[in-house]
């Protein structure tokens, strides 16, 4: 571990060039550009100053003469300014959907990343952050340990402010201080459904929300139990890659990849499943980009594929299902935050909405807002003073629509939004879970007055599938 951290905390030398196959499909995806400027207009970051090199359009630019440069050998490394405005995008992927030429700005900011990380000179704190996304939040146990050491390193944050050090001040202030209990079920192995069996599916029980909340996965895998799903936890499976790989490291993502494939493709040949399940927006994004990650890879470039068409978020797959009547009704309103990453990244727009309207609940529209709220890859710690000003223009709005609770399907927003709202957050599947039968969600406990038991069967279990 402590080579590790010295490993990851050295800096590195500026090695310029990037490899011809990654120049070419960089200058492929911008030269598809045609300069319109419609993505501006969803851009959270452009929104801020108006200023085009925090816009798409202007990023395009920057990272189109990064690589030519690169090309011609001229100062390749990249400048403080494509650094700066390069650095800044959150990869919403809202402009994604607002392009009409269909530019693939997903891979390349993803590329974009991976030189400036590859090519330049790190700060301490940059440094930091590549070294705890590989090192530290992939692994549950080792962020559990983090946790604990929670209020030491809030007596440090103090202490660095008060030294001036505020950039790493707002680091050490931002280690997460809540939960690290365990989930009922976290696998490895098999959550049986005690009710008629009707499917199978793979769950990944991910790795910062399963410390942060696990209440998240114990929903889930209640919910699809008691619609008749057996939901496995493959042994081997875990971080789908996406915390490594927001932080321009490539390889280190495409390690998480190949050891969940490896894991899921050896679940499958046992059983085959339905779907291999997301339920945090970021991961089901990042392995529906296995293909991508792994084109170039003749082990796992056929299996990425076949993983990728399985790939669900957790809402998708329900959606298609159904979950049916609820068996508690509310009058409860609800404001769904939609994560970029399930709207922008998936394609998922109405399934989370349809599925608590279903349930009973009513659903807020958060109609002229659909602006990240800050929390997009990690962009809470690479860039703190505009996560907060993106998270109190969302919180604003929400409050506007004054809903008794919001749901998200991304434990990145629910960790971003729940210390300045000041109103109960959860998880859609907790949510559902409710309606459905399951406990209170965490932050409800005063609203669930507002809920009525639906005359009829039994006393609703609690639990509602076996171990094993
Ligand atoms: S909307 Fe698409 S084509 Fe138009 S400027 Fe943006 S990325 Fe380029
Ligand atoms: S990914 Fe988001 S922040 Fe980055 S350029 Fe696109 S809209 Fe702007």
């Amino acid at each position: 571990m402590v080579q590790a951290l010295k490993t990851r905390l050295s800096p590195k030398a500026a090695i310029p060039t990037a490899d011809a196959a990654r120049r070419d499909e960089v200058a492929d995806i911008a030269a598809s550009c045609v300069h319109c400027g419609l993505c501006n207009a969803v851009c959270p970051t452009y929104a801020l100053e108006g200023d085009e090199r925090d816009g798409p359009r202007g990023r395009i630019t920057l990272i189109e003469q990064m690589f030519a440069r690169d090309q011609n050998q001229a100062n390749a490394s990249p400048s403080d300014t494509e650094r700066r405005h390069i650095g800044r995008c959150l990869s919403c992927m809202a402009c994604v959907t607002a392009c009409p030429a269909n530019v693939d700005y997903n891979h390349l900011i993803q590329h974009a990343k991976a030189y400036i990380r590859e090519t330049a000179v790190a700060g301490v704190r940059e440094r930091f952050l590549h070294w705890f996304a590989a090192t530290v939040a992939p692994f549950p146990d080792r962020l559990r340990w983090l946790i604990k050491t929670a209020p030491v390193a809030s007596r440090l944050g103090k202490a660095l402010r008060l030294a001036r050090a505020r950039d790493l001040a707002s680091l050490a202030e931002a280690a997460p201080t809540t939960s690290g209990h365990r989930a009922a079920f976290s696998g490895p192995g098999t959550a049986a459904t005690t009710r008629e069996r009707r499917g199978r599916v793979i769950l990944l029980a991910g790795c910062v929300q399963q410390v942060l909340r696990p209440s998240i996965n114990d929903a889930t895998i209640r919910l699809l139990a008691r619609s008749g799903i057996d939901v496995e936890v493959a042994p081997g499976a875990g971080c789908c890659g996406a915390i490594t790989g927001g932080t321009g490291d490539t390889d280190g993502a495409r390690n998480f990849a190949q050891a969940n494939i490896d894991a899921w493709m050896k679940a499958l040949d046992k059983e085959p499943a339905e779907a291999i399940l997301f339920n945090t927006a970021d991961c089901g994004a990042a392995v529906k980009d296995y293909p991508h990650l792994l084109r170039d890879d003749p082990h796992y470039a056929a299996k990425a594929v076949t993983i990728a068409g399985l790939a669900k978020d957790v809402s998708e797959y329900l959606g298609v299902r159904r979950l049916g009547p609820p068996r508690r009704w509310s009058s409860l309103k609800v404001a769904h935050q939609a994560p970029c990453r399930l709207v922008h990244g998936q394609g998922v727009v109405s399934e989370p909405d349809d599925l608590i309207y279903e349930a009973g609940f009513t659903v807020l529209e958060l109609t002229g807002d659909g602006m990240c709220c800050g929390a997009c890859d990690g962009y809470a710690f690479r860039e703190p003073e505009i996560a907060e000003t993106l998270r109190d223009r969302k919180v604003n709005h929400v409050l506007s629509l004054r809903p008794d609770v919001i749901a998200t399907g991304s434990i990145g927003c629910l960790k971003h939004i729940e210390p300045a709202i000041g109103i109960p957050i959860v998880h859609t599947v907790e949510l559902l879970d409710w309606a459905y039968g399951g406990p209170v969600p965490r932050g409800l406990e005063a609203l669930s007055g507002d809920v009525t038991n639906v005359p009829g069967p039994p006393p609703l279990e609690v639990d509602d599938f076996i171990r094993s």
